[in-house]
C-alpha cells in the first residue's frame, strides 16, 4: 500500500483544487452553511469512494478457465469480466469480476464475492 501521509498530501492538495472549482457555498438548501458544506464533501467523497472501488476491483488477478459452482458443485467456465452493480458501504457501486456460468445450474456465479459462497 502507498504511504498514507504522501496519499494524505495528495487528497489535500485534490481536495483544494475542488475547493477552487466548487466557489461560493450555496447553504439555500441546508440547515446551515456547515450543512451544505458537509452534504458536498459526502457526494463528492461518495463519489471517489465508487470510483475507487471500481477501479480497483478491476485490477483482478487473471480468472482460472473453470470454478466450482456455489449451487451443484460442477464445474462452471469462465465467462470473462462482467461489471456488476451493487450496494455498498455508501452507496450504489459498479465493480468488474470473473463471471463463471453452470450449465447445470443455467445461471451466473461470481466466485470471488463471498456473498455468493453462502
Ligand atoms: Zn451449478
Amino acid at each position: 500500500m502507498a504511504d498514507i501521509d504522501a496519499l494524505k498530501e495528495r487528497i489535500a492538495a485534490f481536495a483544494c483544487e475542488l475547493a477552487e472549482e466548487l466557489g461560493a457555498v450555496d447553504d439555500s438548501s441546508a440547515l446551515s452553511w456547515l450543512d451544505a458544506i458537509e452534504s458536498e464533501a459526502v457526494e463528492i467523497s461518495n463519489a471517489v469512494h465508487a470510483e475507487l472501488v471500481k477501479q480497483r476491483s478491476a485490477d483482478r488477478p487473471a480468472a482460472a478457465e473453470e470454478s466450482v459452482c456455489p449451487e451443484c458443485g460442477r464445474s462452471g467456465r469462465y465467462q470473462g469480466p462482467r461489471e456488476r452493480e451493487l450496494i455498498g458501504r455508501r452507496g450504489p457501486l459498479t465493480i468488474r469480476e470473473p463471471e463463471y456460468f453452470c450449465a447445470c445450474c443455467r445461471k451466473s456465479f461470481f466466485p470471488a464475492d463471498p456473498i455468493d459462497w453462502r
